[in-house]
């Protein structure tokens, strides 16, 4: 028996079409009678999954695709955002609380940017009790060492997860087409037999079939909100059938290991107590608020399919801007004549709408509930992450009622703890502008944070949102102004790059290239490989005649950005200066 090990869902977000209500059902009917939800980096649909599986009969495994580092710390403090990937399983309760306080850990300690949590070996050490680690794929530490570092580096990568999970660390095999990962099979096959494990092959899984990858394929390149040119490259991503991972040609052993580690893993949900207390939420102690997956409608999934198919049409903007906000597309057809028109001809186009709407792109705290414990019980005991710069719990909403976790509205607190609710009626407010900002009404967000910052001048981010949309409202004076207001404040060092570019631009426009320049500079001293910096740079020498200057900055973007159109016109300029190559 064979059972997939390694399976994206929704909470990996705008990477995974797997949805856990609807393709468990497929596993089931493909004939295996186990699998594993490996989320990236969070735990937001573990026990939807799990409710999921005892619905249909499939034996659940409770799992995270870690972002692991060696040292979190240290990448955090110097802000390298090198990162490689690691399965955890829990094997027991005992390893789902574990695998909890691992997350939760990772999300307010070790958090990079807001963008992931990050587990390294001290909190391995500290959290490994009732876990079963697999190496990751590809991009995971054991064959990443051996790729770059050769066989003494794997050995030793190999002996530090060997001592701290023993025989529950298990080497990951895959066959998907990556570029060197033969290569890294066999160093990963030939360390399994110097260490006497067994290796497990997986199936990097995003989606039910292997013709959804081009569905797949749009719902990555418009992880931004807009369309790239992301290329991932290898189309095997789908949820193979035993027969089709078995055709992989790896020993018959190390696939039947998948079914006995699915076997080892007893995760009883039911049975794990949610904390109860007598001790409420203190809002002095930080709040945890409940949290709403923000979904794609239909409107949202015909701007990806036609942006990323690049399906140009006049009527396009006029007929998305009649769709409601639905998330059922045969009604949108029916309510919008045009659309169904549209569609009518274009079965591609509508099988893809299908099969995005509904997906989640990520999740946000929802500012009208907080949970009603101290954050110092409820870190213990449920998945917990960062959005917005709050803590949020990781299950959405419904799944947190289901699961009784008390929670108390925020407007029911008014009385008691008015401080708090003027706080979170900010935290709405500039949640209202940023919904604003991403609709690209500049001038609407911009008076809505106009209006929060003459009552909360000290608030960084909503006047980062505010000299962003004076900057794409094209009021440049106004921009630089709130720009340097920041710098001065020292904000969010994440954004710093971004923010001092950003500035260098509107200077430009300004006719100010010596301040734009010093802007740039200042970009790429916090960050030494900030590509928009690069090209910002590039661009200006190239338009001072600076030729050698504008090779130098425009070659370094390019090998940090090789795909886009920037680096497209990166290259011509490139071409133009040096006619030869
Ligand atoms: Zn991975
Ligand atoms: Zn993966």
């Amino acid at each position: 028996m064979f059972a997939h090990l390694h399976c994206h869902f929704f909470g990996s977000y705008s990477d995974s079409l797997l949805d856990p209500d609807r393709d468990l059902s497929y596993i089931k009917e493909m004939g295996q009678e186990a699998v594993a939800i490996t989320d990236h980096g969070v735990l937001d649909y573990c026990y939807p999954f799990y409710w999921s599986c005892r619905r249909v009969g499939l034996h659940p495994v409770l799992g995270c695709e870690v972002y692991f580092v060696d040292d979190a710390r240290k990448s955090i403090e110097t802000n390298d955002s090198y990162r490689n990937h690691l399965i955890l399983l829990a094997r027991d309760n005992e390893g789902f609380r574990n695998l909890v306080r691992l997350n939760n850990r990772s999300w307010l300690e070790n958090n990079f940017g807001e963008t992931r949590g990050l587990v390294d070996w001290k909190l391995l050490e500290e959290f490994h009790d009732g876990l079963i680690a697999l190496s990751g794929c590809f991009w995971g530490s054991l064959p990443q060492k051996y790729i770059t570092g050769g066989m003494e580096a794997a050995e030793k990568e190999f002996r530090r997860y060997y001592d701290i999970f023993g025989r529950d660390f298990y080497p990951e095999l895959g066959r998907h087409g990556i570029t060197d990962e033969e290569k890294a099979n066999e160093g990963l096959i030939a360390l399994s037999k110097r260490f006497g494990v067994t290796p497990v092959v997986t199936n990097d899984s995003h989606y039910r079939l292997a013709r959804d990858w081009r569905f797949h394929d749009i719902l990555i390149k418009t992880r931004f909100g807009y369309p790239t040119d992301f290329e991932l490259g290898v189309r095997n991503y789908y949820l193979k059938s035993e027969e089709e991972m078995r055709v992989l040609g790896f020993p018959p052993e190390y696939y039947d290991i998948t079914m006995e580690i699915a076997r080892q893993c007893r995760v009883d949900l039911d049975g794990i107590q949610m904390v109860k207390s007598s001790e409420a939420f203190r809002p002095e102690d930080g709040a945890v608020f409940s949290s709403r997956p923000v979904i794609i409608d239909v409107r949202q999934a015909l701007r990806d399919v036609t942006g990323v198919w690049k399906i140009k049409d006049d009527r396009l903007p006029e007929i998305i801007s009649l769709i409601p906000p639905t998330l059922d597309p045969a009604e949108a057809a029916r309510e919008v004549p045009a659309l169904g028109e549209w569609l009518e001809g274009r079965p591609r186009v509508r099988e893809a709408i299908g099969k995005l709407v509904g997906i989640p792109r990520r999740s946000l705290p929802d500012f009208s509930a907080v949970i009603d414990l101290p954050l110092h019980l409820i870190r213990e005991f449920l998945p917990v992450r960062r959005a917005r710069g709050e803590i949020m719990a990781s299950p959405p909403g419904w799944a947190l009622r289901k699961l009784s976790v008390p929670l108390v509205p925020v407007v029911s607190l008014a009385e008691s703890a008015p401080d708090f609710c003027a706080w979170v009626k900010k935290l709405t407010t500039l949640e209202e502008a940023r919904e604003k900002f991403e609709e690209r009404k500049y001038a609407s967000a911009a008076l809505i944070l106009e209006g929060l910052l003459r009552v909360n001048s000290d608030d960084l981010e909503a006047r980062f949102l505010l000299a962003e949309s004076l900057y794409f409202l094209h009021r440049y004076e106004k921009a630089v102004e709130e720009y340097g207001v920041l710098e001065e404040e020292n904000y969010n060092p994440w954004r710093m790059p971004r923010l001092l570019t950003r500035k260098g631009w509107a200077c430009n426009r300004l006719g100010r290239p010596d301040q734009a320049r010093r802007s740039f500079r200042k970009a790429i001293e916090l960050k030494e490989n900030y590509g928009p910096a690069r090209y910002a740079l590039g661009i200006l020498d190239y338009r001072e005649g600076n030729s050698k200057a504008a090779k130098e900055n425009l070659r370094a973007f390019i090998e940090l950005r090789p795909e886009g159109e920037r680096a497209d016109k990166a290259r011509a300029i490139l071409r133009r200066l040096d006619p030869g190559l």
